[in-house]
């Protein structure tokens, strides 16, 4: 009993000195009209014999590229707990510093959004719509501490929502830090539709839809039964659902034709942003992001390459494993949609083709490996540059690429050893997800490895398809399936002139291509084509005209100017080499039932 008494007041104790510790926010919205919240920030026992930092970050979680959110702070001030001034100096874009803090430090500040989706924050009269780390100031040095955060709104429709916890005072809590920063806010008049999932340990937790939408209720609740089968089929492929901290997941779902479309994934949410008039009739369309960003609810959230943990807030990680943790996720993002039967088999075909050809054709994936294009995200992710960057050459996203390595893998595991990607995702899940022991790369060839039971594949695999450039025979591979990969324009003549534009009533070429005819001939971006093959070029489709009059091999001269001065060069046509891929059975040519087998048990539905 004794021992029971002391226990608790170890707890009391404990429980006050992190009260005591917290760090707490106030946010209100006296001008919404004109994008801007007040906030707040108290923090309690602050050291007073070295000066307080109190910064902005400068990344967000899921996005991979440095973002400067102190641009849009103003208006900063400190004051003690009587509310005298105390002096700050701005020591960065980011980082103010409150030379001799007292004891209890509240930092006030203005902050202006108006950019909605899963990165910045956007105020206007229907919502608050709040990425935290674009949102929130934070003292440097005390990243254990709890938060909270408290909303002062007027408008009695809006309700807040969010993966933070509720306190029953009306405020938000956050565990620490990370926790904090990784749960966005929406708060607005929107509609609800939520509905239980239960896992095989008999869990039971609850999924909500949070759609800010012109929408009436039933279009929301059908829109939720929707993704409530991609959530089953997903499900099926990890074998479970992930445990949600609070037991709750949330998608925050914001549609207007005004927003900057975007998705983006968090521990137990995800923020849609979406720029369609509304859900109703678009739903086929929106289905895409849910399917991407719920697979992240497993795939980055929890099952996490080393190199995101943990998140760096003062400049984006960079992370080599881009290629599984975004690659995949889009891989099984377009699959589920299909295994759902959202997305039919000329649907599916066309994204795998989408995918085969980048690999193929693309410079950014015939010179850079997985790894590589993982790395460029630093500067390829929504990261902003006002110079010319030679991209469309040295980068071929990983989306795209791991995608199409999750492609070979898939085939590879369900031809060589009756084994499928699943397998290998739940192997991953059961070593390193559901125990959230983050990932390097070594250990996803070690679990493929023990999965196959087969080192020398496992290690060619990475070897070359990750390590380096090498692509899979994806033409011999999807044959098993009756899958028929060829040139979608054999014999024809191609130059790599593509996507011409008009300027001032020029022709303007656009990037070329390493290797393509177009880049040996010597032709830049923004040079203006001015003749080719003695005909004079006026529009935007007489280039391809002239090409279709050529075969493959045949010389033409052009004449174009640069910088003002007119120049002449060859260009010699080659085969166009983009692919297609197709149904045997479209061909004329049997889809015998061995295939017709490989077909139903990759690309139809794994819910039992
Ligand atoms: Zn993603």
């Amino acid at each position: 009993m004794k021992k029971f008494v002391i226990v608790v007041g170890m707890i009391m104790a404990s429980f006050t000195l992190k009260a005591q510790k917290e760090i707490s926010y106030e946010v209100s919205f006296p001008n919404l009209v004109h994008h801007e919240a007040q906030i707040a920030l108290s923090i309690p026992a602050v050291p007073t014999t070295v000066p307080l930092k109190v910064r902005f970050s400068r990344s967000s979680p899921g996005r991979y590229a440095t973002h400067e959110f102190g641009k849009n702070v103003y208006h900063l001030k400190a004051f003690d707990s009587q509310g005298k001034a105390l002096l700050i100096k701005q020591l960065s874009g980011d980082i103010y510093e409150i030379v001799k803090p007292s004891a209890f430090v509240k930092i006030t500040y203005t902050l202006f959004g108006n950019w909605v989706d899963g990165t910045y924050a956007g105020f206007d009269e229907t919502h608050a719509h709040m990425n935290i780390p674009a949102t929130f100031a934070f003292p440097v040095g005390m990243d254990k501490r709890p938060r909270t955060v408290k909303f002062n709104y007027a408008n009695n429709n809006w309700k807040v929502a969010t993966q933070l916890k509720p306190l029953p005072n009306g405020s938000y809590y956050a565990k620490d830090f990370q926790y904090f920063m990784d749960s966005p806010i929406e708060i607005s008049a929107h509609k609800t539709s939520s509905w239980e999932v239960k896992n095989p340990d008999g869990k039971v937790q609850t999924i909500h839809l949070i759609a800010h939408s012109d929408d009436e209720q039933s279009t929301v609740d059908n829109y939720a039964n929707m993704i409530k089968k991609v959530v089953e089929e997903q499900k099926a492929i990890w074998g479970e659902l992930p445990h949600f901290d609070n037991n709750h997941y949330y998608f925050l779902h914001d549609v207007h034709p005004d927003y900057a479309g975007d998705g983006m994934e968090h521990r137990n949410s995800t923020v849609i942003v979406q720029r369609t008039p509304r859900i109703l009739g678009y739903e086929s369309n929106l289905l895409g992001t849910f399917s991407h960003e719920f697979f992240h609810a497993w795939n980055v959230e929890r099952l996490r390459p080393k190199s995101l943990e943990p998140f760096d807030f003062t400049q984006s990680n960079i992370s080599e494993a881009l290629w599984i943790a975004e690659g995949f996720t889009q891989y099984y993002g377009n699959l589920t949609l299909k295994r759902a039967n959202f997305r039919t088999l000329e649907n599916i075909l066309q994204n795998f083709n989408g995918l085969i050809n980048a690999v193929t054709n693309a410079p950014g994936a015939k010179y850079f490996s997985p790894i590589q294009s993982s790395q460029y995200a630093v500067f390829a992710d929504a990261g902003v540059a006002i110079d010319q960057t030679n991209q469309p050459n040295i980068f071929t996203s990983y989306y795209t690429y791991g995608a199409a390595v999750a492609l070979a893998l898939d085939l590879r595991l369900r031809t060589d050893f009756k084994l499928t990607l699943d397998d290998y995702m739940r192997a991953l899940w059961k070593a390193y997800g559901k125990t959230e022991i983050a990932y390097t790369i070594p250990d996803l060839e070690k679990t493929l490895a023990s999965l196959t039971k087969n080192q020398n594949f496992a290690h060619q695999f990475f070897n070359d398809f990750v390590y380096a450039t090498k692509k899979e025979n994806y033409t011999s591979l999807l044959l098993n399936a009756g899958l028929i990969l060829r040139k979608a324009s054999p014999g024809k003549a191609f130059s790599d002139i593509r996507r011409l534009t008009i300027n001032n009533g020029k022709v303007v070429v656009p990037a070329t291509l390493v290797g393509s005819p177009a880049y040996l001939a010597g032709l830049d971006i923004g040079d203006i084509l001015l003749k080719a093959d003695g005909i004079e070029i006026k529009a935007i489709d007489d280039f391809d005209k002239i090409t279709e009059k050529h075969n493959p091999g045949e010389t033409i001269e052009i004449v174009y100017s640069r910088r003002g001065i007119e120049k002449t060069a060859k260009l010699t046509f080659i085969e166009n080499p983009n692919l297609e891929l197709v149904a045997i059975e479209s061909t004329g040519e049997a889809l015998t039932p061995l295939m017709k087998s490989f077909r139903d048990n990759w690309l139809n539905s794994q819910v039992k």
